[in-house]
């Protein structure tokens, strides 16, 4: 990566993960440090007031969108809202959000996750109309932007813009042509490879900071090297992997089961959904790779959130901490959740039009939904030799029984269990390595002798 490029990421998204309460003070993508890249990064360590800090992903089209992935979670969130809805967010509640989100964030540097559906389809005036919105309310403080796109409607005027506003996309890419086009498809079921990556060249051409994010699924966990090779060539030097986990009461055309609760059923997961211990496998054999090849090169989020547990700096991700509750979500109407995987009438906060953000982010519902992650935890987690680095994962996916019957282990359990197990060692050397002043990216050249 360019120097100047992995600058301008950084300014990005460590704030962003920073009012996620995602990070905890001080830390900074560790397998940078003592590399060439620390010193073009920033300071060494970044110190932020994070007390009361946190993060919204808003939607400002709801679940609007063009494309018809067989396995999106959102698609159907359409029924939550009477039947003719305008999913486009009203002027009046766009500026009230941009002005209590500013507000209520005590951080010198604030960054709005803006996802859908798909917000590319609300054009670009209208992001136009949220930067002018974000320099009125700013008030000294540094904004930035980050957008989720499938990146299909992505064209000239898009990727000057991003550019010219410093926006971080997010692309949402499988891998490459067969595997992203097995879920991936318009609405006329019709493959959208090509456009995605039409969109991604625009993307490089213009010089728009970019990452890519990769639902790992039912037949894209069977390629692991094919698909970390592939985004590694795309030119992506941050790689996001998303456990593609749902159920499905009955039918195909069901809808997905709401969270798991005490007393529910047990329900079978989706056919695209990634069989957990495949998962391991998979996130197994990318981190053979990256640890003998791309330690400091490319910026894989969970390898680097391992790094970050083991070295003591604490986990950079909500999935993998004690208590969540900090990651919120938006609807276009205002409409506020706890997290965008309970965007349910039940996890239904409020509206910010008739109460205050920071109030509702702060109610005595949303600290318990937060603190329910690790009151619930079962014994057999508690009692876990990688439990310090899992914490029993997103209670989303918290509906199977522990060997012994106790409800709530996490489906991805025997994924996680034999991920973090198989990189203990080569954690803890690079964790030394670091320790010592030395840069995490030595382990490569410690494996080879
Ligand atoms: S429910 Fe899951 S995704 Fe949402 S904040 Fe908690 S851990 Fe994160
Ligand atoms: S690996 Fe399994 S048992 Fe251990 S904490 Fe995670 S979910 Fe619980």
């Amino acid at each position: 990566m360019r120097p100047e490029r992995i600058r301008r990421f950084f300014r990005i998204i460590l704030p962003l993960l920073y009012q996620a309460n995602l990070l905890d003070q001080g830390w900074l993508p560790v397998y940078f440090l003592g590399t060439e890249y620390e010193k073009i990064l920033m300071p060494p360590r970044v110190h932020l007031s994070a007390a009361d800090s946190f993060h919204v992903m808003a939607k400002p089209i709801g679940p609007v969108c063009n494309l018809d992935c067989t396995y999106c979670y959102y698609l159907e969130k359409e029924k939550l809202f009477p039947k003719g809805e305008n999913f486009r967010m009203k002027p009046e509640v766009l500026e009230s959000y941009i002005r209590q989100y500013i507000e209520s964030q005590n951080s010198p540097e604030i960054t709005f996750a803006w996802q859908g559906g798909e917000p590319t389809l609300l054009g670009v005036e209208y992001f136009q109309k949220v930067v002018e919105l974000e320099k009125k309310y700013a008030g000294g403080r540094r904004v930035h932007n980050a957008l989720q796109t499938n990146g299909t409607k992505l064209d000239r005027e898009w990727c000057r813009f991003f550019r010219e506003h410093g926006f971080l996309v997010g692309l949402s890419l499988d891998g490459p042509r067969s595997l992203h086009d097995t879920y991936r498809v318009d609405k006329g079921g019709k493959p959208t490879f090509e456009r995605v990556m039409h969109g991604l060249s625009l993307l490089k051409k213009h010089r728009v900071d970019f990452n890519t994010l990769t639902v790992i699924n039912a037949s894209n966990v069977k390629h692991a090297l094919k698909v970390y090779d592939f985004l590694r060539e795309t030119g992506s030097g941050f790689l996001q992997f998303i456990p593609l986990v749902e159920r499905q009461p009955t039918g195909p055309n069901a809808p997905l089961a709401p969270p798991p609760e005490d007393g529910q059923p047990a329900m079978p997961v989706t056919r695209w959904s990634v069989p957990a211990e495949a998962y391991g496998d998979f996130l197994i054999t990318i981190f053979d790779q990256w640890v003998r090849r791309d330690v400091g090169k490319v910026f894989v989020q969970l390898f680097d959130v391992s790094l970050g547990i083991w070295s003591g700096a604490g986990a950079g991700l909500c999935v993998f901490q004690e208590d969540c509750g900090r990651a919120l979500a938006i609807e276009h109407n205002g409409d506020l959740f706890s997290c965008d995987h309970f965007v349910y009438p039940k996890y239904h906060l409020g509206n910010i039009l008739n109460a205050s953000l920071g109030d509702l982010v702060n109610s005595e519902r949303q600290t318990a939904f937060g603190q329910a992650k690790s009151r619930l935890l079962p014994k057999y987690c508690r009692e876990c030799d990688v439990r310090f680095a899992c914490n029993g994962e997103c209670p989303k996916h918290r509906f199977i029984k522990t060997p012994d019957g106790e409800e709530g282990l996490n489906y991805l359990c025997p994924a996680y269990k034999k991920f973090f197990r198989h990189v203990d060692p080569l954690m803890k050397r690079m964790t030394a390595l670091l320790h010592s002043g030395r840069a995490p990216a030595e382990i490569m050249r410690l494996i080879r002798e």
